[in-house]
């Protein structure tokens, strides 16, 4: 039955199917029933004026309309509704439909606004609310929970409003009967975690009595989503545990040793031992090794794979180190080769400007097994890099990687290497379960000692005097500072004019002889940005005005500064990446961000979460919740993007619980033997028709 063609459903037909799939990509019955309310209203609950907040969501206010004025002109006009209740006046504004809107409204009479309220001068608004004249009769139906479905223009003209869609889908929950849908998940698995059964949890989704029989909807469904995309990973993760044997280092040589004993530059942190025991353990084990190891900016992730990458080769294997970026590709070269030098140990490195002749003779070292440490940018996985015996590969900053990029380093040995594969920046743990669910986790969560936290602070742009005396000051007593502008491809041209304005600002303000400033931003070739770089690195100059190419890696401990400007256009995870790149010497290290005097409430929070907390876990957490999974790196193949009901910003703890319940099936039947997991074998198989191949990756 839910295999039907959508234009069989009473009141549909063909004119409206064909809209329906056109527009919402809704075919069968079984699309329809998938198109879940993006929101239920309780028409029960109201709100009043005085108890909105930055963070209220949709509000439904009882009012009486004051008074209706057109403001602006031309495209700014508007009507604005002066809407008051017992507690305050809030202002419902409309850039469209004045006329009708105003024909509608009368002052003095009692109406029920819904919207979602916006903070505008500090002030809060509703724009384009939802109004319903206050009748008997209407007050009669509040008390029935009602879900809201998104639709669109052509929708709406085919008489498919949310109104529409509803009683459409209303139709074809009255139809449905228990034995049309195939339950999903085991009696157990239901028993364990209260979960309602299938067909139960469509109907109350759509058509819900109370907000209980919402709850165990949205439970169940949600349950469902993340259950599969753990199910898959995990089965991924211990079927290649069981099958795929891994080489095994069961020594530690010479090099390690050496290191170890005699030069390295400080004690590891006990974060720092932890994870490479772990690593350690994994590649004495037999099996392959599929490790993440997530940990804060500046937690010393390069070290753990520095050693790791000793200990492989003193058990006879190649290495090699991937990084998302060229500067950073060179900033491990450099920083391997001086922690390597007394050891005496060839490191090449790989890039997409590496010449050829270069180039031929890495690739001829690589083949003959001579050279044992490669670091490159993405030019390692192209097919002409061939190794004689490669056998632990690490790739730093990972989620810039694409999954596939990963396979193909898998795929330079006979017998895949073991891969470590660090992140850049810390993300959320339910983002990372779905992202690297498929992998083990190490987590550096400790800094080296001696970090003294750094200090933020946020200045509005009215107070650059007081930004530049600051700057002034720190550099006296001999620090260096970075600037730091936004660029970005959609505004490019205007973006290099406000580099130019600002570095020509801050020459003016800190003129040579006596200031050097240094700059370099995307369009200067690698000759100019090194040597513009060099001479901040030797302390010549003592500003460093940039765009965000010096975002990621970037090390030069005396640079104490860090100055974001328009700080307002960065994300979250941007700015800490940014601030990441002071903080590094002994000094107490500040970053500053200068944003515009007006703020919207997301920047805000943004700018509050980067004053309040060092903590990348944390603020993380708030990009996650701010911006949502979708604009995140890395996510696109994820699996998280097919989550209809699911959220990782607010469903960690389902997703903790369909992990778990995951993990147990597997450990008791990895290959869905048992009768009452044949359901999982079923729904995997029937799942892996609409996905990239899973196997065939990770
Ligand atoms: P990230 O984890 O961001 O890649 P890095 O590996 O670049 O961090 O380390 C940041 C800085 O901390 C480097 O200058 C590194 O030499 C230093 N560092 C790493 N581990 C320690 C430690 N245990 N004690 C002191 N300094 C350390
Ligand atoms: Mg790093």
């Amino acid at each position: 039955m839910l295999d039907t063609p959508i234009e069989y459903l009473k009141g549909i037909g063909p004119q409206r199917a064909e809209v329906l799939k056109k527009e919402l990509g809704i075919f069968i019955y079984r699309d329809l029933l998938t198109y879940y309310p993006f929101r239920h209203v309780d028409r029960t609950k109201f709100t009043t004026i005085n108890e909105i907040v930055d963070e209220t969501q949709y509000v439904q206010i009882k009012g009486i309309v004051d008074r209706l004025e057109i403001v602006g002109l031309k495209q700014a006009k508007r009507l604005v509704v002066a809407f008051r209740d017992n507690t305050g006046i809030i202002e419902l504004v409309f850039f469209k439909g004045h006329n009708w809107v105003a024909q509608k409204l009368q002052t003095g009479k009692e109406y029920i606004v819904f919207g979602k309220p916006t903070a505008f001068n500090r002030k809060f608004n509703l724009a384009h609310p939802d109004i319903d004249l206050v009748t008997p009769d209407l007050l009669s139906q509040q008390s029935a929970f009602q879900a809201v479905y998104n639709s669109t223009e052509k929708l709406k003209v085919r008489g498919l409003d949310s109104e529409g869609i509803r009683k459409t889908i209303r139709g074809l929950i009255n139809q449905l009967q228990p034995q049309h849908l195939e339950e999903t998940l085991s009696e157990e698995v239901m028993a364990d975690h209260k979960l309602i059964d299938r067909y139960s949890a469509f109907k109350q989704i759509h058509c819900p009595e109370n907000a209980r029989q919402l709850k165990d909807a949205e439970l169940r469904l949600k349950f469902d989503e993340l259950f599969y995309i753990q199910l898959r990973l995990l089965k991924l993760n211990k079927v290649r545990s069981i099958t795929v044997r891994g080489f095994v280092f069961n020594k530690v040589g010479p090099l390690f040793n050496d290191f170890f004993n005699n030069y390295l530059p400080f004690e590891l942190t006990g974060a720092q031992k932890r994870v490479l025991k772990e690593i350690r353990l994994d590649v004495g084990s037999g099996r392959q090794m599929n490790r993440l190891v997530q940990g804060d900016v500046g937690s010393g992730k390069t070290m753990v794979a520095l050693m790791s990458m000793l200990l492989a080769i003193d058990n006879g294997f190649q290495t090699c180190l991937m990084a998302p970026t060229e500067i950073l590709a060179q900033q491990h070269a450099v920083t391997f080769k001086e922690l390597l030098k007394p050891l005496n140990i060839e490191i090449a490195i790989l890039t997409g400007s590496t010449k050829a002749k270069e180039r031929k003779l890495i690739h001829a070292k690589l083949l003959s097994g001579e050279l044992k440490i490669l670091i490159g940018t993405h030019a390692l996985i192209e097919d002409v890099v061939q190794f004689k015996n490669l056998g632990f590969v690490v790739i730093d900053e990972q989620h810039r990687f694409g999954v596939a990029q990963r396979a193909k380093l898998r795929a330079k040995n006979t017998m895949p290497p073991h891969m470590l594969i660090m992140t850049a920046t810390p993300i959320p743990r339910t983002l990372a379960m779905t992202l690297y669910g498929d992998l083990d986790t190490s987590l550096i969560d400790e800094l080296p000692p001696g970090r003294k936290p750094i200090k933020t602070l946020h200045f509005m742009e009215n107070h650059r005097l007081r930004v530049y005396g600051f700057m002034q000051e720190q550099i006296e007593l001999g620090r260096q500072v970075y600037v730091v502008f936004p660029l970005i491809k959609e505004s490019e041209k205007m973006d290099y004019q406000n580099l130019q304005q600002g570095y020509d600002n801050i020459i003016k303000e800190f003129p040579p002889p006596h200031y050097q400033v240094s700059i370099v931003h995307g369009k200067l070739t690698n000759e100019q940005k090194d040597f513009e770089m060099q001479r901040f690195i030797k302390c010549e100059t003592q500003i460093m005005v940039a765009t965000t190419v010096i975002e990621v890696g970037v090390n030069i401990p005396n640079a104490s500064i860090m100055i974001i400007e328009s700080a307002e256009r960065f994300g979250l995870s941007q700015l800490h990446q940014l601030r990441g790149r002071v903080g590094r010497g002994a000094e107490q290290s500040y970053c500053l961000l200068v944003t515009g005097y007006k703020l919207g409430t997301d920047s805000r929070l943004r700018m509050e979460t980067m004053v309040r907390t060092n903590d990348g876990f944390e603020i993380s957490e708030v990009d996650l919740k701010l911006r949502g999974p979708g604009d995140i790196e890395g996510t696109q193949q994820s699996g998280v993007m097919d989550l209809k009901l699911a959220n990782l910003a607010q469903d960690g703890h389902i997703l903790q619980l369909a992990r778990q319940a995951a993990q147990s099936i597997l450990d008791e039947d990895v290959n869905f033997e048992l009768y009452k997991n044949k359901v999982y074998e079923k729904q995997l198989t029937m799942q892996q028709h609409n996905r990239p191949n899973w196997s065939k990756i990770g």
